[in-house]
């Protein structure tokens, strides 16, 4: 099947290309944006230009920041293409309730990504948990905002989401692993007092599990989950790609390049099958945050 991906910037380089060149379902036809090329595949500035002219792309796979995502979303949409969105699926939750109308208008897929719900370890952690019962959890994600984002000024703009941008990451894989609905209850927010969007944030959620989300950490980076159950200890380390169980390694590696070629798998079997998959459970602990916290201003950030 033929595919276009538009916003050709870091994860269309570092992830969807790789995973597109290695896909037995998807043949990447063309590219949208401004700046971004991919040698050998036609390139096109404007996503209706591309469209227009190339009618036998029936699947777009989005890769702008969340703000501009919007409108390309809804061109392709209207263009009757399959949408593949970039997390998180938009800049507000009310935009995506718009795109799945939309999508179930045209008679097309729509697959809101959830990256980090393909790290190696989430399918046995979610097992594992099915039939027990969570006392407590502690998930820290610590990353450095220069390293993983350089230059991006846009994830600390309004929109952006800060450092719910990885950190909604943590809580797309504690969607899907807890056996019951999570709902946030307090959350703080530090907001570097030349930006809009917060670069720490700390959230208190049901089940006693804690949250704490930090863009400013350097050295070691740390993307841990660990929760405290009826039957013991759990802990998924790497971004969910690795599992402890009772303090014992219990399956994974420390990588993350089986999760943008599951996503695409995904994405493949869905228009197959004339199904969506758009779960909004971890933009709504976001948005969440955004409408109880208590906000601090902190030191200006830059890059
Ligand atoms: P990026 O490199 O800053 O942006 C991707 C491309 O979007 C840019 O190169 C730019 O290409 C285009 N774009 C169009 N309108 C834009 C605007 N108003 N502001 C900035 N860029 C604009 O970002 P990214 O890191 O690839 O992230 C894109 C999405 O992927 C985000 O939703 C992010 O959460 C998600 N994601 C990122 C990572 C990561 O590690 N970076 C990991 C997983 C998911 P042109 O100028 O050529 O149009």
């Amino acid at each position: 099947m033929k595919l276009a991906l538009a916003g050709i910037g870091k994860i269309a380089l570092d992830q969807h290309l790789p995973a597109l060149e290695a896909s037995a379902d998807w043949d990447l036809a063309a590219t949208v944006s401004r700046h971004g090329r991919i040698e050998g595949v036609e390139a096109f500035p404007r996503i209706e230009a591309m469209l227009e002219a190339r009618p036998e792309i029936g699947a777009v796979s989005l890769c702008l920041p969340p703000v501009p995502r919007f409108e390309a979303a809804q061109a392709v949409l209207r263009a009757g293409r399959h949408l593949m969105l970039e997390k998180p699926p938009g800049a507000t939750l009310a935009e995506v309730h718009v795109l799945r109308d939309l999508a179930q208008a045209h008679g097309v897929t729509i697959f809101a990504t959830w990256h980090s719900r393909m790290a190696l370890a989430v399918a046995a952690a979610k097992r594992w948990l099915a039939d027990r019962t969570v006392q407590e959890g502690r998930i820290t994600w610590r990353e450095d905002l220069r390293k993983w984002h350089p230059g991006q000024d846009w994830i600390l703009d309004a929109g952006g989401m800060g450092v719910f941008d990885p950190g909604i990451n943590a809580l797309s894989i504690l969607t899907e692993i807890l056996p019951a609905r999570v709902h946030l209850k307090a959350a703080e927010l530090d907001i570097p007092a030349n930006r809009q969007a917060p670069i720490a944030a700390r959230l208190a959620l049901s089940h006693n599990i804690a949250a704490d989300f930090d863009f400013r950490q350097q050295g070691p980076q740390t993307w841990d989950m660990e929760f405290q159950t009826d039957a013991g200890p759990l802990a998924l380390r790497m971004g969910g790609n690795v599992l402890e169980i009772d303090g014992r390694p219990a399956g994974g590696e420390a990588s993350i390049m089986g999760e943008y070629p599951a996503l695409y798998a995904r994405m493949a079997d869905l228009v197959r099958r004339g199904a969506s998959d758009l779960d909004l459970s971890p933009m709504v602990l976001v948005a969440d945050a955004f409408l109880l916290g208590r906000r601090t201003l902190v030191e200006p950030f830059d890059f």
